[in-house]
């Protein structure tokens, strides 16, 4: 166990004004793995006032100093991608081999993309007698959450970065260790001083003081609906940009024609992964009567085909979950299910066989799962797929949009253009056509309760900008 000294505020690792501590578990074996500062009120403000000094300076740099900075970052980032990758598996307890190939990895890519767009964007446009130039909004206070611990933070520093935006970063409570890896590799990259802040602590506190400032133009908060909802609200108030990436329940809608098999099984794969804790997991799975129960049988074996154990162990199917909270948390869905008449077909509320230690959740199907249940229209946030039975296409537009959310989702058909033409009726900010991979220039966000704003790509950059237009 380490004690990890000091915030990232104004190029310097400095003490917290506080006395506070937060420790850091690995919750495959329980274990406290570390300790960091928990921030307090007044570190947050010696941040942002940071923040606020660096600002004039990098918002003035020319982008392809910023796009030099961005790259290094990404050259950073990918020199220790392993060491990333075994602290995300100790902090968050998704699988090594999931930690390298997605957890590492896509940051690195992100990071890249955002370092070409600086390059390349035209960050000023003519518009008939008028010059419009699209200038950073200031200083960006940025919340994240521990289910891509890298991957939250760099969706909204790259771009804030190639923006010309100063930054303050409060991450998840559950996993600050990558974020501090992350601090080591912009300071490594040469960005300036103040240009990028860290300041690990609680949401309710931290979290709060950050939301709160009146010095931060910008809030981007990626997080549960609950508290993306206080931060709009704070924000309102204060009359600060805002960006919400919150939680979904998106549904994989497979119609008549479909490779089936694949469908299911990409479904569960795609649930699995990081024990469901998975913004745009398509935890809700829409079959037609004809093949509802071939689907049911089909995930059902699925289901049983990953074995819960140490995610460091490459036979491993899936880790734990983040926390006993979140592992409660599934479990009290799980059970809900069970009390509202759904038939639990894999999986089930009691600990994986040889695992009474770990916060572990087995992977789990229900079927006959209704539009009206609970677990069909909250976000469970772990290894829980429900299978839903409908009758004709109408009926599937229907369950597929009756729900809050509208973050994600998947069409599979026999040809492209059906499932296009059905997943243009969706409610959604994204749907994966046939088995569509993910694109990280797609601008990804929500519909509906699932959030404001975009991220990534261009549409990503656009959210850290605003115009100024000059009349000729
Ligand atoms: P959360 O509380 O919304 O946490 C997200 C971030 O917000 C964390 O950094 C958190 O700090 C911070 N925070 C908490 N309360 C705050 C406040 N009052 N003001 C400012 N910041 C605050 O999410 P969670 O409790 O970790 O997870 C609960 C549920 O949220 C999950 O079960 C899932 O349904 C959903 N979720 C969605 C996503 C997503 O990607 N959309 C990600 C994670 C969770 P702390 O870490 O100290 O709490
Ligand atoms: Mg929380």
């Amino acid at each position: 166990m380490k004690y990890h000294e000091g915030l990232y505020i104004d190029g310097d690792w400095r003490p917290s004004a506080g006395t506070g501590t937060i420790d850091v578990v690995n919750p495959a074996d329980e274990q406290v793995i570390g300790t960091v500062p928990a921030g307090t009120e007044q570190d947050v403000d010696a941040a942002v006032r940071a923040a606020r000094a660096a600002l004039p300076g990098w918002a003035a740099t020319a982008p392809a100093e910023r796009a030099a900075r961005l790259t290094a970052l990404r050259d950073q980032l990918a020199a220790r991608s392993e060491e990333i990758a075994r602290t995300i598996t100790a902090e968050l307890g998704c699988t090594l081999a999931f930690s390298r190939r997605v957890q590492a990895a896509v940051p690195v890519a992100v990071t890249g993309s955002y370092a070409e767009l600086a390059a390349g964007h035209s960050f000023e446009e003519r518009i008939g007698n008028s010059t419009v130039y699209h200038e950073p909004v200031g200083v960006v206070g940025a919340i994240t959450p521990w289910n891509y611990p890298l991957h939250q933070i760099t969706n909204k520093v790259a771009p804030a970065l190639a923006a010309g935006c100063t930054v303050v970063l409060k991450p998840a409570e559950d996993t600050p260790l990558t974020a501090r890896l992350f601090a080591e590799c912009v300071a490594a990259a040469g960005v300036p001083a103040g240009v990028f802040n860290l300041v690990t602590g609680l949401g309710t506190v931290a979290g709060q003081a950050l939301a709160e400032h009146l010095d931060v133009d910008l809030v981007s908060f990626t997080g549960s609906t609950a508290v993306g909802r206080k931060i709009g609200a704070i924000a309102g108030g204060g009359v600060k940009r805002v960006a919400l990436e919150l939680g979904g329940k998106s549904a994989n809608v497979i119609l008549p024609g479909a490779d089936l098999a694949q469908a299911v099984r990409i479904n569960l794969a795609d649930v699995i992964r990081n024990s469901g804790q998975s913004c745009n997991t398509l935890s809700r799975m829409l079959v037609h009567a004809d093949q509802y129960e071939e689907a049911v049988e089909l995930a059902a074996q699925e289901a049983a085909r990953y074995l819960p154990g140490d995610p460091e162990d490459e036979k491993s199917g899936l880790g734990p979950v983040v926390n006993a909270r979140q592992r409660d948390r599934v479990l009290g869905y799980i059970r809900s299910g069970l009390d509202e008449g759904a038939r639990l077909v894999a999986g089930g509320p009691d600990a994986p066989e040889g695992l009474p230690t770990g916060y572990y959740v087995r992977p789990t199907v229900f079927a006959d799962v209704t539009p009206d249940m609970t677990i069909a229209q909250e976000e469970i946030f772990g290894p829980v797929v429900t299978l839903l039975r409908y009758e004709s296409e109408e009926e599937a537009l229907e369950i597929a949009n009756g729900t809050d959310y509208g973050l994600a989702g998947a069409v599979w058909a026999a040809d492209e253009g059906t499932a296009v033409a059905f997943a243009r009726r969706l409610h959604t900010g994204q749907v994966d056509i046939n088995g569509g991979r993910f694109n990280i220039l797609a601008p990804f966000g929500g519909h509906k309760q699932s959030g404001v704003g975009r991220e990534l790509g261009v549409h990503g950059l656009a959210e850290y900008l605003q115009t100024k237009s000059l009349q000729f």
